[in-house]
């Protein structure tokens, strides 16, 4: 019986792979670097292909931290601009540097000159949209959308910030830096999520005091399910809460 296979060629990205790579990723570069406190970095990525894209604040940008796309394997990440100027393509993005995965240790060593490819800037929640009084619930991984909020129209203005931390020294930092510390309250992290039952009170006392018309909440899956149902129980509409989860213990790459 005759073959029909012929000798293997080496493996070669073809011309439509690298068409295809190169429309659905956009090469960027670290431009600067700062470092804020020990676990935040905030970092500026810069792209000629990144100008005249469009971005809503709380669009994020998601890196290619290793591998190449297509061609796999690769790692990606999400994060989310705290600023975006189309004209220069920079987008600003504050990392927290937790310790446990790639995308912590990207941040960790990134240094000026850093090439990356990135998805995006696209869709994954609309600040804009969240009508004030408005109350924003998140954690470390959620300080880069809470600044987004200044480059909305009514910027930080009549937004009741709760962010759950680990270490409040190093969330005052970033608060202080990004000038949130009159709107922001900090609460530290409780064995079995005990601290939560506070964060429920502050959730709650917003939407009935202060009238809060709309909930952002991001961060921590399991928090933002139980701050969901709370405040859904409490007669809070699910038109008036906005919900993303950004990671969850045990899971890579949410
Ligand atoms: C739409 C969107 C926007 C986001 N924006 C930002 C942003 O602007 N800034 C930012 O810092 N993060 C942001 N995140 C969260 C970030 O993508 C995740 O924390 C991601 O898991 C980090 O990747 P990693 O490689 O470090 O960890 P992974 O490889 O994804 O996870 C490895 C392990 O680390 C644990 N882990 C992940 N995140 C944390 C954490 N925060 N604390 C403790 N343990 C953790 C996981 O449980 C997992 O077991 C965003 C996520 C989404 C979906």
């Amino acid at each position: 019986m005759s073959s029909t296979t012929g000798p293997s060629r080496p493996q070669r990205p073809g011309r439509l792979v690298s068409l295809l790579l190169d429309l659905s990723t956009r090469q960027a570069e670290v431009r600067h670097v700062e470092a804020i406190g020990a676990h935040f970095r905030l970092i500026t990525l810069e792209g000629e292909q990144l100008r005249g894209q469009r971005w809503t604040p709380g669009d994020m940008v998601q890196i290619i931290l290793s591998g190449a796309t297509l061609l796999g394997p690769w790692e990606l990440r999400s994060y989310t601009p705290l600023a975006f100027d189309a004209e220069t393509g920079a987008a600003k993005v504050l990392g927290y540097v937790h310790g446990q995965g790639p995308g912590a240790d990207w941040f960790a060593s990134v240094g000026a000159g850093t090439r990356c490819r990135i998805v995006g800037p696209r869709y994954a929640l609309s600040l804009p949209k969240a009508a004030r009084q408005a109350v924003f619930f998140g954690d470390e991984t959620s300080f880069s959308t809470a600044i987004a909020m200044r480059e909305t129209p009514a910027g930080y203005r009549d937004v009741r910030f709760i962010f759950e931390v680990n270490s409040i020294e190093d969330a005052r930092v970033v608060v202080e830096r990004f000038g949130m510390e009159d709107a922001a309250k900090l609460v530290v992290r409780e064995e079995g999520d005990r601290h939560l039952a506070a964060v429920e009170r502050e959730m709650l006392d917003a939407y009935r005091t202060a009238e809060a018309s709309h909930g952002v909440l991001t961060g921590k899956a399991s928090s933002i399910q139980r701050l969901y149902k709370a405040l859904k129980e409490a007669g809070v509409q699910g038109r008036q809460l906005t919900n993303v989860a950004y990671w969850a213990p045990g899971k890579k790459g949410l």
